[in-house]
C-alpha cells in the first residue's frame, strides 16, 4: 500500500537499545535512566489504585496535576497559565508535539525544524500534511537567526525549536529569546518549544523557557515530560501549555487521538509534584554525573563536545588510535557497541541527509557504576 512515511524506518534509539541488549553492551545509546525513580512516585500511584483511581479522567488531565504543572510554570517562568484552558496533560512529550503540529499545520504549510533535530519532528509534520523545512544550527550547535530568517516565507507555519538541546546538549540564552521575538514579532509564525530537559541545565544557566517571554509565550505550545523529570520514561507522561484559543485546537485533536492519558499516574505525578524538590534539584543531580562522566572522558582520546544541559555528551572519535576512528557514525556505533561494548547513538541521525561528523552522543543518565564500567571500555580506544 502506499505510505504516509515512505522514508521512515525503525528509530535508531531502538535499533541500538536492541543491538546492545543482544551483545551484553552497557547501554549509552537511547536517553533513558538505569535507576528507579524515588519510591514515593510508585507508591503514590499505588495509592491512587487503592482510593479507586480507575477510571477516565477528564479529557484534559486531571485537575490536580494541570493545577500542579500551571502553579510550577508560574512559579519557575512568571508565566500564567490557567489549568483548566491552557494545560493538557499528554501521553509524553512524543504525542504533545504531534498533536500541536496536528492541530496547526495545513496541508502545504511549511514548518522550520533546526538541524540536528529530535527524529520525530519532520515526521509529525508529514503526518500533517505539511512541509518540513530543514534550518542548520549554527556555530557548535548554536541558533544561526540569519539562516533563520532566510527561511522565512508567507507560508512559514510554525518553528520547532528545543531547548535543552537533544542531542547537542546546547541551550538556549535569554539573549536568543530576544532575538527571535525581533524575527517573529511583525508575523504569525507559531512555535512549538520542546522543552523535556527543562530541569537539566548546568553551572547555574537558566533554562530560556518560551514561557519567560509574553511575547513569545503568546503564539508558543510548550512541551515538557515527566520521563525525563521524574526518572521515568516508560509511564509516557508528559504535557502541552498554550493560550486558549491554540489549546482549544490542540484539544480537539487530543480528544479523537488519545482522548485521555491514564489516570494512576497523574494522580501520582501530581503528589509528588507539590514538593518542587525533585525538579529543582535535579540539575544538581546530572552536573554530578556530567562532571564525573566528562572527567572520565578526559582520559581517554574521544574529544568532548561542550554539555550545558540535557543527559547527553557528544564526542567526536577521530582521534582514537584505532582504524575504526575512520568508519561513518552508523558503522562506528555499531563496531563500539559490538567490539567494546558500549552502545552510542550516531548524530547522523538527528540529520535529514544522515551526514557523518565523526561524533557520537552518549547518555550519562545511569549509575556511577554503569558510567565508570563504559568508561573503563573507552578508555581501551
Ligand atoms: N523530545 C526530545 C528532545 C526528547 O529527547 C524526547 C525523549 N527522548 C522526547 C521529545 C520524547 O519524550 P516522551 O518520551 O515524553 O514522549
Ligand atoms: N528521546 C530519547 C533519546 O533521544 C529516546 C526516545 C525514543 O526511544 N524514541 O534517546
Amino acid at each position: 500500500p502506499p505510505s504516509r512515511l515512505p522514508t521512515v524506518g525503525t528509530t535508531i534509539f531502538t535499533v541500538m537499545s536492541a543491538l546492545a541488549q543482544q551483545v551484553g553492551a552497557v547501554n549509552l545509546g537511547q536517553g533513558f535512566p538505569d535507576f528507579d525513580p524515588d519510591p514515593a512516585l510508585p507508591q503514590a500511584v499505588t495509592e491512587a489504585m487503592r482510593a479507586g483511581h480507575h477510571q477516565y479522567p477528564p479529557m484534559a488531565g486531571v485537575p490536580a496535576l494541570r493545577q500542579a504543572i500551571a502553579r510550577k510554570v508560574t512559579s519557575l517562568y512568571g508565566c500564567a497559565y490557567d489549568p483548566d484552558t491552557e494545560v493538557t496533560v499528554t501521553a509524553g512529550a512524543t504525542q504533545a508535539i504531534l498533536t500541536a503540529l496536528l492541530a496547526v499545520v495545513q496541508p502545504g504549510d511549511e514548518v522550520i525544524v533546526l538541524e540536528p533535530c529530535y527524529d520525530s519532528y519532520v515526521p509529525g509534520v508529514e503526518l500533517a500534511g505539511g512541509v518540513a523545512v530543514r534550518v542548520p544550527l549554527g556555530e557548535g550547535f548554536r541558533p544561526d537567526f540569519a539562516r533563520l530568517a532566510a527561511a522565512l516565507t508567507p507560508r512559514t507555519r510554525a518553528i520547532v525549536l528545543n531547548t535543552p538541546h537533544n542531542p547537542s546538549g546546547t541551550v538556549w540564552r535569554t539573549d536568543d529569546l530576544q532575538t527571535l521575538w525581533a524575527l517573529l514579532r511583525d508575523t504569525d509564525v507559531l512555535l512549538i518549544g520542546d522543552e523535556v530537559y527543562e530541569h537539566m541545565v548546568y553551572d547555574g544557566q537558566p533554562h530560556a523557557s518560551l514561557a519567560t517571554h509574553a511575547g513569545l509565550a503568546a503564539r508558543s505550545f510548550i512541551v515538557s515530560s515527566f520521563g525525563k523529570t521524574y526518572h521515568v520514561t516508560g509511564w509516557k507522561v508528559g504535557y502541552c501549555l498554550a493560550p486558549a484559543p491554540l489549546m482549544a485546537e490542540f484539544r480537539k485533536v487530543h480528544q479523537f487521538n488519545v482522548f485521555t492519558v491514564n489516570t494512576p499516574m497523574q494522580h501520582g505525578l501530581a503528589a509528588c509534584m507539590a514538593d518542587p524538590a525533585p525538579y529543582l534539584g535535579l540539575s544538581a543531580f546530572y552536573q554530578a554525573k556530567r562532571d564525573r562522566f566528562r572527567a572520565g572522558l578526559q582520559r581517554t582520546r574521544l574529544r568532548l563536545l561542550p554539555c550545558e544541559g540535557t543527559y547527553f555528551q557528544c564526542v567526536r572519535y577521530g582521534e582514537l588510535a584505532v582504524p575504526e576512528r575512520r568508519l561513518e557514525e552508523t558503522a562506528f556505533c555499531e563496531w563500539l557497541t559490538r567490539e567494546v561494548g558500549v552502545a552510542a547513538i550516531p548524530l547522523s541521525a538527528f540529520y535529514g541527509d544522515g551526514r557523518s561528523q565523526g561524533i557520537v552522543r552518549l547518555c550519562f543518565a545511569k549509575r556511577d557504576a554503569t558510567l565508570d564500567e563504559a568508561l573503563r571500555r573507552l578508555a581501551r580506544l
